[in-house]
């Protein structure tokens, strides 16, 4: 789905998170948005998800405004950092759970909630481990689990809040080709939130450089080496993580 976001405003107290945020994605893109920590990336996400409002602005999904809309209809997955998986809940539960967050009149039965679960396992190439806990599988297979239940309600939008930082690098590398790969494979609109710009430039067709609250410049990652918009984009994007 196309994502259009015009003059995001959202403030703490006193401290602006965000400063007037504009931009637009495209159906299908992979984009990535990217700035030092406290630019204001996860409150963008979570307003993007319904999980929280903003004090102007407006955020507009496939055309349509999303101010008033819940977030459980939204039609948005989500994937955090840290995964936030059910540790008491078999890696079979845990996406089941991703099916019944949705509309009561969207919530398939029994038998079709295990075939949609098997489905998605397949999908993040886990099929064997439905039974296990999430204490029993690697990082990067939670970091699957957390993907598949966020793909599980068939989301137009996936949104990923730094979600390789719990890995360590030689996985990330791994986790991150496989993203890629099934971005590639599904055409879903995709916006990764980062703080690395090895990742981000590696990742996504389009980056969106945020700093203070605002998104200063958002070009693929070819033409922001080229043509830095500002000094903070040169500075930012010259150094690696
Ligand atoms: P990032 O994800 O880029 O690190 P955040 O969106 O988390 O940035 O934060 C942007 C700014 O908003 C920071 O200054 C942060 O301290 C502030 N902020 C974010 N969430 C809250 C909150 N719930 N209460 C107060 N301040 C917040
Ligand atoms: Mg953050």
């Amino acid at each position: 789905m196309t994502v259009t976001v015009t003059g995001l405003v959202r403030r703490f107290g006193a401290a602006t998170a965000l400063d007037g945020v504009s931009f637009a994605l495209a159906e299908g893109e992979f984009a990535a948005l990217l700035g030092p920590s406290g630019s204001g990336k996860s409150t963008l996400l979570r307003i993007l998800a319904g999980l929280e409002g903003s004090e102007a602005g407006e955020v507009r999904i496939a055309g349509r405004s999303m101010a008033g809309v819940p977030a459980r209809a939204r039609n948005i997955g989500v994937v955090f950092q840290n995964y936030a998986l059910f540790r008491h809940m078999t890696i079979f539960e845990n996406v089941a759970f991703g099916l019944r967050v949705r509309p009561r009149a969207a919530r398939p039965d029994r038998a079709e909630t295990a075939r949609r679960v098997r489905e998605l396992l397949q999908l993040v190439q886990i099929p064997e481990l439905e039974r296990r806990y999430p204490d029993q599988v690697s990082g990067g297979q939670r970091q699957r689990v957390a993907l598949a239940r966020a793909l599980a309600i068939e989301p137009h939008l996936l949104l990923l809040d730094e979600p390789f930082g719990a890995l360590d690098a030689l996985v990330r590398r791994d986790v991150r080709r496989w993203l890629r790969g099934l971005h590639d494979r599904l055409g879903l609109t995709t916006l990764l939130v980062t703080h690395d710009q090895e990742e981000a430039m590696e990742l996504a067709d389009r980056v969106a450089v945020m700093e203070r609250g605002r998104v200063v410049q958002f070009d693929p990652p070819a033409a922001l080496l080229a043509a830095p918009a500002t000094p903070f984009v040169a500075g930012f994007i010259g150094h690696a993580a």
